[in-house]
């Protein structure tokens, strides 16, 4: 195209744009940089798409009219955090793509304390001397696990790594095949014990290992026996695999470290909530494991962290592995899993206050009264003519990789559009200023209430109002 050219002057200039109204009252809220950042790309954009011909004359001048808009959209854009907050509506309460675990106030109120002032992380105060960060999770850890010990590093895959790095580093742990697990996010056992140094000496079958495969395994380089909790699968039919109770005999007879990897890390008996037994942490140390490790931030429900517990012979040599000073904690871990320890010294209280279990403890009834509760809140909005509304029996699931085939009873909020485009529904709650985050099945949207507090029913309200306006649908 020849006269391409002349359409350039439809570009406006920087000035010109600065000049209007709406974006100079910008300029009272956001940061002049992103404000001239946004002109600048919108502009750029302009330019680019006439210099490629992409546009007609009506076109440029139809741009031309929205470009204020758009470069208004770009700022709001940009003037969001990339990392904010969701809600959960999917019933999936160890959501690992979502953050997991939820921190209570009370927890964050302690990090904020010990964040926003000067701590002890690292002091002695009885003596005036370099300390360890690592006491200060020590105490509260053996009281609530019964170990003799504990350390805390960054995760529990950090967690397996320092164990075989300091007790199997050139040698050989024995652990069966039906445990040669992946955790989502390639944490894979066999790769994991590569990258330690350890020797995988897988024994026995993927159904089925006999206590003779380990013992016939051992020889003088073996240094370790290990057991990995199968998280998120289970083994089915014909299958057998030997326990850490039946492996103990073994570990005294050769003398070798028994050590546990049990992925999520359960203090309290889950069977209270009607879940499937799952042995937690003391169980553990109670049959005579060495070494156990376990995640923060999965049924725990506390930080981001892998803590380690055992006998203090081994943990004294972990602490003295280089790998400690790559996997430390900060000290916003250290206080949030303090005080989220804390909480367990009464069960009662953690399961009050402790968001994941509070969750997975909620009731049927309770949840059907919640569900009650924000159906009508929705009945003022929904034009229940032209859209189906109602609440639903479903399940819920724990997620993050733990109890895989529990189904938890649960209510759900299902929303039929009829002939309008559900996925396109679906997308609009994940833009929404607090993006909602929803389940769709079989053409109907389904909002868990297990994983949806009350103070957040007001947001799904106005994210429900804001999708139906941009579907010009079912609108009351
Ligand atoms: C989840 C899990 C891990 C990894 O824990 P992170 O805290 O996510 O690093 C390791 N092992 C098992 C058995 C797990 O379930």
């Amino acid at each position: 195209m020849e006269n391409n050219k002349n359409l350039f002057r439809h570009i406006p200039k920087v000035d010109e744009i600065l000049e209007d109204t709406e974006v100079k009252e910008k300029l009272n809220s956001v940061p002049r940089k992103i404000v001239l950042n946004s002109i600048r790309e919108e502009l750029d954009l302009f330019r680019e798409e006439i210099k490629n011909n992409l546009l007609s004359e009506e076109e440029v001048i139809e741009k031309r009219e929205n470009i204020v808009r758009n470069i208004l959209i770009r700022i709001e854009d940009k003037n969001t955090y990339a990392l904010r907050r969701v809600i959960n509506g999917t019933g999936v309460v160890i959501h690992t793509n979502i953050g997991r675990s939820l921190i209570s106030r009370e927890v964050m109120d302690n990090v904020y304390e010990i964040a926003t002032n000067y701590s002890n992380l690292e002091y002695d105060l009885s003596t005036g001397e370099r300390g360890s960060r690592y006491s200060h999770l020590k105490e509260i850890i053996s009281e609530i696990t019964g170990a003799e010990d504990a350390m805390v590093v960054n995760n529990n895959a950090a967690a397996v790594m320092l164990v075989l790095s300091t007790i199997a580093k050139g040698r050989e742990v024995i652990v069966s095949r039906g445990e040669l697990i992946e955790i989502g996010g390639s944490f894979r056992i066999p790769d994991v014990m590569e990258e330690s140094g350890a020797i995988l000496k897988a024994v026995g079958t993927t159904n089925k290992t006999h206590l003779y495969d380990y013992e016939n395994a051992i020889n003088e380089n073996t240094a370790a026996l290990l057991k990995v909790h199968t998280s998120n699968y289970r083994i089915l039919g014909f299958t057998s695999q030997v326990t850490a109770e039946e492996l103990y005999p073994l570990k005294v007879k050769y003398n070798l470290p028994l050590v546990e990897d049990l992925g999520s890390g359960v203090l309290i008996d889950l069977s209270k909530f009607g879940l499937e037994y799952e042995p937690t942490v003391q169980d553990s140390i109670k049959k005579g494991i060495d070494i156990v490790t376990f995640s923060g931030d999965k049924l725990l429900g506390g930080p981001q962290a892998g803590i380690i517990v055992g006998k203090k012979e081994y943990i004294d040599k972990m602490k003295k592995n280089p790998l400690t000073r790559a996997f430390r904690v900060d000290k916003f871990t250290i206080s949030a899993l303090e005080a989220t320890m804390r909480l367990y010294l009464d069960e009662d209280i953690a399961i009050e206050k402790i968001p994941t279990l509070k969750m997975l403890s909620l009731k049927v009834d309770e949840l059907e009264k919640r569900a009650n509760m924000l159906l009508s809140m929705l009945n003022e909005i929904i034009d229940g003519d032209s859209c189906n509304v109602e609440i639903v029996d479903s399940y819920s699931e724990v997620g993050g990789g733990s109890l895989p085939l529990e189904r938890i009873p649960t209510k759900c909020i299902s929303i039929d559009f009829g002939d309008k485009n559900i996925a396109e529904f679906e997308r609009s709650l994940r833009e929404f200023r607090i993006p909602i985050i929803s389940r769709v099945y079989k053409n109907r949207l389904y909002l868990d209430l297990r994983t949806i507090r009350e103070d957040e029913y007001k947001i799904v309200v106005e994210g429900i109002e804001y999708g139906l306006e941009r579907m010009k649908g079912c609108i009351k």
